[in-house]
């Protein structure tokens, strides 16, 4: 049996095999769907190896190519879609001891796959530097997670999210008989962003960074939804305001943020917002315009010192509402900058607080875009699709994240490449198997 070689070749005790530990490595948060849930909720790989070098990573590498074991590589599992469970069993790679931060330069980083993004932020700020953005899951998520499953969060509001210029170069481990080390830069690091790994293992990245800012943290209360976004949009299209973050979200969401709650007023939207203190005489005369109210401070000075405004925003809204009842799930979403509050209104109408409004101010392509992940009542698969299609009706786009297939979610890859990419960097098909899709144009995956 493979398993008894690979233990020979790295060390019995290099070898997870204990069932609760590659259970809990074999999974994500792929819990967030209740369809993603039923369809994996029995998927686990065979074991499970932690390299700490390059080097170990390539012994291993060798080894699943000889015996034809599929591999699915891992950084802190936080993932939503379900795209770091292995289908096929194999082995997970947990690269999270990949941890060196190499080089910080003046404007950017040379970092290993596996340094978690909070520690690069808190290395960086030390250093008068910062990271440009990166998810609400930054105190556990992983460089190579966020880079191969992600999209963008905190900083995505002035700097896009992944494909805008934010990665300026990778170096991808290939999984052949002889595993080569491939340099990626320019318009080609486009083909290995939010590919699940499905093409080569990342094993190190270099990033922008930029100089430390002081951000300081606000709450802003509106009587409705339609006054916090009408203020969060024009707040972020205010170029005379620096910002970080802005986060809306219409009440009952933020009844369900627990350390929140003395802050918080019933019945009431929230903006949730990093930006600098001198900003904040012009946000706070743009939020008397729209009735709104400060709920909640925290200077720079406890800046990541505690509390943090980033923990109830992107999908951690969504955590906080699954933790109140389970049948919360999500979608995720852009609404047309124009006509964002006629599509509220539509989908209110049609579906009422089953679907619950949350918005994240996003660029992209340097235009800001009102991105959403709303909360949505879950009652069953057919109800969702129904859901989604009315969203689309209305001219909203929907990035499924009910979905583990690589290009179903939406999100605008370069499938032909990365299938080609696949057959020459991946040719026994062993890289987290069964997420590239057999047909890639078909939109929904029902
Ligand atoms: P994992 O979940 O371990 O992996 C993600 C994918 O990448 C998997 O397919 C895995 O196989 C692959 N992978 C991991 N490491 C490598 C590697 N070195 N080489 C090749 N493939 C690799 N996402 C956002 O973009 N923005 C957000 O703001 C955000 N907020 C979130 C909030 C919550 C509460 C949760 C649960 C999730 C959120 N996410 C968000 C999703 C996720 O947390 C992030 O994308 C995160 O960066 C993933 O990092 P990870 O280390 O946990 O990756």
């Amino acid at each position: 049996m493979w398993k008894e070689r690979l233990m020979e070749l790295i060390g019995e005790e290099n070898v997870i095999v204990k069932d609760s530990a590659i259970d809990r490595l074999s999974k994500d948060f792929y819990w967030y769907s209740p369809i993603l849930f039923e369809e994996l909720k029995d998927k686990v790989a065979d074991c499970a190896v932690v390299p700490k070098t390059i080097d170990e990573l390539t012994k291993i590498i060798r080894f699943a190519v000889k015996n034809r074991v599929p591999l699915t590589p891992r950084g802190a599992g936080t993932g939503n879609y379900g795209q770091g469970i292995p289908l096929n069993g194999g082995i997970i790679l947990d690269l999270t001891k990949l941890n060196q931060i190499v080089q910080i330069n003046e404007k950017d980083v040379r970092v290993q796959a596996g340094v978690k993004l909070g520690l690069l932020e808190k290395t960086l700020r030390k250093e008068g530097k910062e990271l440009r953005i990166y998810p609400s899951t930054f105190m556990k998520s992983t460089v190579g997670g966020f880079l191969c499953g992600g999209s963008g969060g905190i900083g995505s509001i002035r700097w896009g999210n992944l494909w805008d210029g934010n990665v300026l170069e990778v170096t991808i481990l290939t999984v052949e008989e002889k595993p080569q080390l491939l340099t990626i830069k320019d318009e080609e690091v486009l083909d290995y962003i939010h590919n699940y790994g499905t093409t080569g293992i990342l094993v190190e990245a270099v990033l922008p960074i930029e100089s430390r800012t002081e951000w300081s943290q606000y709450i802003m209360s509106f009587d409705t939804f339609h006054e916090a976004v009408m203020f969060s949009d024009e707040l972020s299209r205010d170029e005379a305001i620096t910002k970080r973050l802005v986060s809306v979200c219409e009440w009952p969401i933020p009844s369900h943020f627990q350390q929140l709650k003395k802050y918080l007023v019933e019945d009431k939207s929230i903006v949730m917002l990093e930006i600098t203190e001198d900003a904040e005489g012009r946000m706070k005369e743009l939020s008397e315009k729209y009735g709104g109210e400060q709920s909640f401070y925290i200077p720079a000075s406890k800046y990541h010192k505690g509390l943090k405004v980033s923990d109830f925003t992107w999908n951690h809204a969504t955590l906080w509402a699954h933790k109140h009842g389970e049948n919360m799930t999500y979608l995720q979403a852009r609404f047309d900058t124009e006509k964002v509050l006629e599509q509220m209104r539509r989908i209110r109408e049609v579906f009422g607080y089953e679907v619950q409004f949350h918005f994240e101010y996003i660029k992209i392509e340097g235009n800001v875009t009102p991105t959403s992940l709303p909360v949505v009542i879950y009652k069953s698969k057919e109800r969702l699709y129904e859901i989604i299609e009315f969203f689309e009706e209305v001219g909203v786009t929907v990035n499924n994240p009910h979905t583990y297939l690589l290009g179903f979610g939406g999100y605008n890859l370069r499938m032909e490449k990365i299938t080609s990419l696949k057959e020459k960097n991946d040719p026994y098909d062993l890289l987290n198997r069964g997420k590239i899709p057999k047909e890639v144009n078909v939109k929904l995956a029902k």
